[in-house]
């Protein structure tokens, strides 16, 4: 299971070599649009399990005016894999967590049983090629704080079980075992049974997303994953001093170990002078967090 993880990581590393090599030249929105449509493009992180999940009548295959995903603008723009984002508030905890986390797993499996022409569910890098070969879009889950899984490893084990193959460590709030970027240290990180998650998460072939957690909770992750870590959704800290972003330092640490960072391109993440503006708006970075879910 391991090895089918470090392919969908090496896939992943590919991408953003490629785009590297063709960031010079006059003809580069040519040479980006051939390397885009020839590359499988991955989603690492997607919120529109909302949309389906909450909205009723919410129609994946229809072509929508407002929101990002459906699957004619994804057949559109290339995109060729997701990540579904299994997401509650990091204030429910406990075994409403896991039951509703549940109820969005169920959700995107029914989605993809819907439309059986355009969607395949996929747990592995294989299963993603071989839906690509197929000419279908391939669909996969993360659930996004640890918080859903009720404190409970045994529910960790299920969501693996059921499809999940990547987990951020928390989302915006301290959950039971790992410090988050935007709350107040409680933890010193990762505790021990934060570790035996971890384990339990490369033992399961589940990816540990470090997006969302505190610079000791990557740390402590870095240092006891066995298997590279993930950022499934973060920016750049050099670019944009932002507590969700990654340091320089961090980055590098993590692609030592193998690991890859996926850009978030919200825009506070990524621009210095907007966030500056929304945090004097809003009256500070949690405020902020607050009101949204990136
Ligand atoms: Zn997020």
């Amino acid at each position: 299971m391991r090895l089918i993880r470090a392919t969908l990581l090496a896939c992943l590393v590919g991408s953003v070599f490629m785009a590297v090599n063709v960031a010079t030249g006059d003809d580069i929105a040519e040479r980006a649009h051939k390397l885009h449509f020839s590359s499988i493009v991955l989603d690492t992180h997607d919120d529109t399990t909302q949309r389906f999940f909450s909205k009723a009548g919410f129609d994946m295959a229809q072509r929508h005016t407002d929101g990002h995903i459906d699957i004619p603008r994804m057949r559109d723009g290339g995109m060729n894999a997701i990540f579904f984002s299994i997401w509650i508030d990091g204030r429910t905890m406990g075994p409403p967590a896991v039951q509703k986390a549940i109820d969005q797993i169920d959700a995107v499996h029914q989605m993809v049983r819907k439309d059986p022409k355009d969607l395949a569910f996929c747990r592995t890098a294989a299963e993603v090629r071989e839906a690509h070969k197929q000419g279908k879009i391939a669909v996969l889950m993360g659930v996004e704080g640890g918080h859903m899984i009720g404190n409970d490893i045994r529910v960790l084990r299920t969501f693996g079980d059921l499809g999940v193959r990547y987990m951020t460590l928390s989302h915006f709030y301290n959950d039971e075992w790992a410090d988050s970027s935007t709350d107040k240290p409680a933890h010193n990180g990762l505790t021990d049974f934060g570790k035996d998650i971890v384990r339990e998460m490369n033992r399961q072939g589940i990816m540990v997303d470090i997006s969302h957690v505190s610079d000791k909770t990557f740390y402590d992750a870095l240092e006891t994953s066995k298997a590279p870590l993930i950022a499934s959704h973060s920016s750049c800290r050099a670019l944009c001093d932002h507590v969700r972003d990654m340091s320089d330092d961090m980055i590098k640490a993590l692609a030592a170990k193998g690991g890859v960072i996926q850009i978030n391109y919200e825009k506070s993440f990524i621009d210095q002078a907007y966030k500056d503006a929304y945090d004097k708006a809003s009256g500070g970075v949690v405020a902020t967090m607050n009101n949204i879910t990136k």
